[in-house]
């Protein structure tokens, strides 16, 4: 078609093809301007393959307590501002079983790499909430082999650890102690397992290139990740990047449409950091490629305790008040809560249209 800019032909085939060129992905990850026309196309693929059902996941944040001291997190080793908190294992039973009450059907397990939790004992906590009828999903960082294969045996379904960025010397300078090629080991073992995995990119981390950015979508690609989360960097005053610009918003929403183009099946998240960053963010990301919403499970002084960065939305509402409130609003937006488990779909890119 004549008339056509050089974005919208990039984003037609990239509708159509789901593959760009990473000079391609730069360029549109670059298009300031374009990200209602690239919301539209990924709001089309998103309806095309996973559908107008959005997934709710329960997010349990067990622990704050973590031995790595990323540069960006309000959990890392070396911030003594933060309280430091850990729920035992009944508590995390107890708020698995309120989940499944609300109806959600996945909890997610997510803390910071707090040793205590062993192998044993993490797998334990595991078997009880799969006696439940609920889907697992873990998000504890970095462990061995062995340690993810006895999770995986106790039922776990599913992991999430972001690369954060797949800039090698990027990632190993704002984790310092943690490496590279271990992050991707994870991530393999994982796969290996049978998990579902997720991953994601932390956006505006300071000296990451939009190169960088487009080189991740294209790991992700290379990984078939069955989960996708990204966020833009929100920085945390009692962190060294605590004076660090925030991550660009209109960047992560335009990063969330050609991650939904180019892996249709995916599912993609519309993450808290976003709406903490733009009020009724998370909606407008559902229409931008999201399908999942990961509402707030944690009770009380804990969910205050969790602050990875400033400004966390939903900090005094109950989990009943944010799943009747994500109801609602999914609902408003003529979408659904999807009664389903919300495994990855495997839909053949032929079998489309
Ligand atoms: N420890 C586990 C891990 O590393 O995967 C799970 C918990 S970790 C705190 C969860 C995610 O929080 C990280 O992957 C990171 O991307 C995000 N995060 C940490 N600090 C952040 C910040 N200041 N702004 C935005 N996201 C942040």
């Amino acid at each position: 078609m004549t008339g056509q800019t050089l974005e919208q032909k990039l984003i037609a085939k990239a509708e159509t093809a789901h593959q760009l060129t990473k000079m391609e992905i730069v360029h549109l990850l670059q298009a300031v301007g374009a990200e209602d026309d690239l919301a539209k196309a990924a709001d089309r693929v998103r309806q095309i393959f996973v559908g107008d059902g959005v997934h709710l996941r329960g997010l349990i944040e067990f622990s704050n307590i973590c031995r790595q001291d990323c540069m960006y997190c309000g959990l890392r080793r070396d911030n003594h501002k933060i309280e430091r908190y850990r729920l035992t294992a009944d508590e995390i039973v107890c708020l698995a079983q309120k989940a499944e009450g609300y109806g959600y059907q996945t909890v997610v397990l997510q803390s910071g790499e707090d040793l205590y939790f062993t192998a044993e004992r993490l797998a334990e906590i595991i078997r009880r909430i799969k006696s439940m009828d609920l889907a697992v999903t873990l998000s504890v960082g970095e462990r061995s082999f062995d340690e993810y294969k006895l999770w995986r045996e106790a039922g776990a379904d599913r992991y999430l650890l972001r690369i954060e960025t797949t800039d090698k010397s990027l990632y190993e300078s704002l984790d310092p102690g943690m490496s590279y090629e271990n992050r991707v080991r994870c991530l393999m073992d994982l796969r290996a397992l049978g998990y579902e995995v997720g991953t994601g990119t932390l956006v505006g981390l300071p000296g990451q290139s939009v190169t960088s950015i487009a080189e991740d979508i294209l790991f992700y690609q290379q990984l078939d990740a069955d989960m996708v989360g990204i966020g833009p960097l929100i920085p945390n005053p009692d962190t060294p990047l605590g004076k660090a610009a925030k991550g660009d918003f209109h960047l992560t929403r335009r990063m969330v449409s050609l991650l939904r183009l180019l892996l249709p099946e995916a599912n993609i998240p519309a993450t808290t950091a976003m709406e903490t960053m733009v009020p009724r963010g998370r909606e407008l990301i559902l229409a931008s490629g999201a399908n999942v919403v990961m509402p707030n499970v944690t009770e009380g002084d804990s969910r205050r305790k969790y602050a990875l960065y400033p400004g966390k939305i939903c900090v005094a509402d109950t989990p009943a008040q944010c799943r009747s409130c994500m109801g609602g609003r999914i609902k408003a937006m003529g979408r659904f809560v999807a009664s389903d488990k919300g495994f990855r779909h495997h839909r053949q890119v032929q079998e489309r249209s």
